[in-house]
């Protein structure tokens, strides 16, 4: 009689949690998770149902059955080991030369001084770098025509953003304002979060991180970058799960290019309410103003991990944020990087590696990098990409089953998966059975726009 009670309990809590799920998916507009939970509950019901009314005499058995697969299942989840796998660094790392990386390379204007120059001695980086110059460049005027409407506005966000270049910088005041690192710490990342960030930590300025010479941007190309700053502070803006839902078209750069523009004026006011304080720091925005690398500094922070897509990936918002970067000598304490799970959910999960249509993110193991064990990314295929498209894609965040809308059914499951290896395997199933292995594109994007 016991197990009868107790497995017809577990039986109407699944049913609950089904029915729950429904509702989720419902507003989340996950056609398919809806549509599959639905099916699931009413065959719930219908056996429930039919159990009561029919066999009554099956029904012990039956229900003894759910109690004893269900306790297997949570001891299962319960002693299964913990995720512990962590981003590795195995070796010394080399700054970074801002005129290496893909945006700054084209920058070049073709056939210029500055152009032969770095090939001459990039030889390696030609062949590739003139197949995609012969595309059409992201947001010029073949994407414009297309849709007028979506990617000016992208167009606009980003031009926002590069008139704010010259104001990341500046003296600091005569007289300082001094308080203890603690206090600091705290009060910045209050200020941070009133001005509208959804994530913040603070780490030590680690030297490898600062670019060695000037790529893009206002100051003189091929500079030295002098960025000194003891500290960085480094936040988090969630980028919104109904507009990357429509990648690769044209919404998605459209939320990119917003989230910049937003994370330009959180810097640039805390940089200068710190120099206002009398301690000196530095915007660092995006559209060619970094001296930094924001991700790694953002795992330093404890925002989260680096995942096999080689962006970093939080635990409210997986990959689904823009991240902003703020360093300076105010004393501040160090957060500490965090551990949940992500090494270990990715060697499972694989997803966005299937659905990159450049097949830029690796589907096999990590390699060394720059003295970091990683997940290393064909950096030209998913700009290549980028420039086939005219946005900044996004199909690979919008695939990660960490990008799930931040509310209680999804924290739920982050939870589970953050501690339990079997909760890992299961979520994986889970989410190729609800949403599906390659999931569909949204076609229309809360602005009424998608192509
Ligand atoms: S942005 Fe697109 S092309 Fe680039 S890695 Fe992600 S899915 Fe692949
Ligand atoms: S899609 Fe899967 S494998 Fe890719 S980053 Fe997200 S969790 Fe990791």
């Amino acid at each position: 009689m016991i197990l009868l009670i107790l497995g017809c309990a577990i039986y109407l809590l699944l049913i609950f949690f089904v029915l729950v799920f429904l509702i989720y998916s419902l507003f989340e507009k996950e056609w398919r998770a809806f549509l599959r939970s639905g099916l699931i509950l009413l065959i719930l019901t219908g056996i429930y149902s039919v159990l009561f009314a029919f066999f009554p005499e099956v029904k012990t058995w039956f229900f003894a059955g759910v109690f004893v697969i269900s306790v297997v299942v949570i001891l299962w989840i319960a002693v299964s080991s913990k995720p512990q796998d962590i981003m590795k660094i195995t070796g010394e790392q080399k700054k970074v030369d801002e005129r290496d990386t893909i945006f700054a390379r084209f920058d070049l204007e073709v056939k210029s001084e500055k152009y032969k120059k770095y090939y001459s001695t990039h030889k390696e980086y030609i062949t590739i770098d003139e197949e995609i110059r012969k595309l059409n460049d992201i947001l010029d005027f073949y994407f414009i025509k297309k849709n007028p409407v979506l990617f000016s506005l992208a167009d606009a966000e980003f031009n926002f953003c590069e008139q704010q270049l010259l104001g990341v910088d500046g003296n600091e005041a005569a007289i300082r304002f001094e308080r203890s690192a603690e206090e600091n710490t705290r009060i910045l990342k209050n200020i941070i979060d009133y001005l509208g960030s959804d994530l913040c930590g603070v780490c030590k300025l680690d030297q490898a991180y600062v670019y060695s010479h000037v790529g893009r941007g206002p100051e003189p190309y091929g500079s030295i970058i002098e960025c000194r700053h003891e500290y960085a502070i480094v936040f988090a803006l969630e980028m919104r799960a109904d507009m990357i839902d429509c990648a690769p078209q044209a919404p998605v750069i459209v939320e990119s290019a917003k989230q910049y523009v937003e994370v330009a004026k959180i810097s640039i006011i805390v940089s200068g309410l710190i120099r206002r304080l009398g301690y000196s720091a530095r915007a660092h925005i995006s559209e060619s103003n970094y001296q930094v690398m924001a991700t790694p500094l953002a795992w330093k922070a404890g925002l989260g991990e680096v995942g096999r897509m080689g962006i970093l990936i939080t635990k409210k918002y997986g990959p689904r944020i823009r991240l902003g970067v703020i360093t300076t000598d105010l004393p501040l304490i160090p957060d500490e990087p965090v551990v949940f799970g992500v090494q270990d959910f990715c060697k499972k999960c694989r997803k966005c590696a299937e659905n990159c249509p450049s097949k830029a993110i690796p589907s096999g193991e990590k390699l060394e990098e720059n003295g970091v064990l990683k997940w290393v990314i064909k950096r030209e295929e998913c700009y290549r990409y980028w420039r086939q498209v005219g946005t900044d894609c996004a199909r690979c965040i919008r695939v990660c089953p960490y990008s799930k809308p931040n509310n209680l059914l999804h924290n739920i499951i982050r939870n589970l998966i953050s501690g339990s290896f079997a909760a890992q395997t299961i979520s994986v199933k889970g989410d190729d059975f609800f949403y599906g292995r390659y999931p569909k594109k949204k076609q229309i994007s809360p602005l009424g726009l998608c192509r």
